[in-house]
């Protein structure tokens, strides 16, 4: 069963829920799509990130859509992570930080929080958004993992993140990958099997070699692994290819970079 949920807003955004996640109360999850916002061309139309040649205004504009959509506009602070492919996750603790409308945390690919009001925000064309959720101690966070974050164990230190700075337990975290380029879609060159090889055990039950030397890689499933392997209690993982999927995602690979991104967002409401 697919455990993100396609909903259609009012006002024309089209997102993607976690009903698992929303059914803790005071937790929201949006996974956006490309349709339903004011951007043109290779942004048509729900463009979320900003590091992009779209205008900033339609970039914001959408984002207020989605804001709208999932009745979160009033009062909240939106922190998003600069994203450099790298395994810092970082920690948003200090009420001061509720001041803001908007930051962003430079060279980081997780963000963590128990605040309520505080939009925790990664950016996706490709890469697995991971989204964790303390149902116990309710303590939330989001994770952008291409291969090398996932290389890097970027899902299980976010977990290790959430337990040193707020005593989360493995068990009491569930997680959920969302759609991100997928089994069907993902090859790689010999040199990313390699890296793997040396730090993943099971790489060979995620991976195939094509004849052309060429390497098919199973993204979600690798992280899928590590998150059990943590200690994790669930680990749902949405089955959409954003590559296959063009009508509905954007996709670096796909659209040789040219193209928007997609907002992987959860919060803590009031
Ligand atoms: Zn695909």
């Amino acid at each position: 069963m697919e455990p993100f949920q396609l909903e259609k807003a009012e006002n024309g955004v089209w997102y993607f829920s976690i009903p698992e996640f929303e059914k803790y109360g005071n937790v929201k999850t949006f996974f956006t799509t490309r349709i339903g916002g004011v951007s043109e061309g290779d942004f048509t139309s729900l463009n979320f990130g900003g590091y992009t040649s779209d205008k900033p205004e339609r970039v914001q504009e959408n984002r207020r859509r989605v804001y709208e959509a999932n009745g979160i506009s009033e009062g909240m602070t939106e922190g998003f992570v600069r994203q450099v492919h790298g395994d810092h996750v970082c920690c948003i603790q200090s009420e001061d930080i509720l001041q803001e409308d908007t930051f962003t945390i430079n060279n980081a690919d997780g963000i963590t929080t128990n605040l309520e009001n505080m939009l925790l925000m990664t950016l996706h064309a490709d890469c697995l958004p991971i989204y964790f959720l303390d149902t116990r101690k309710k303590v939330i966070a989001v994770t952008h993992a291409g291969w090398r974050g996932t290389s890097k164990y970027i899902g299980p230190k976010t977990m290790l993140k959430m337990n040193r700075e707020f005593g989360s337990e493995p068990e009491d975290i569930i997680a959920a990958i969302g759609p991100g380029i997928s089994f069907c879609c993902f090859e790689v060159g010999p040199e990313v099997y390699e890296e793997f090889k040396n730090v993943f055990h099971l790489i060979d039950e995620c991976s195939y070699k094509k004849e052309n030397g060429k390497y098919m890689l199973d993204l979600k499933k690798i992280n899928e692994i590590q998150l059990k392997e943590a200690g994790a209690s669930k680990v749902l993982v949405s089955n959409y290819c954003t590559k296959c999927n063009d009508e509905l995602f954007f996709s670096h690979r796909r659209d040789n970079g040219h193209t928007g991104r997609m907002g992987a967002g959860i919060i803590l409401t009031k």
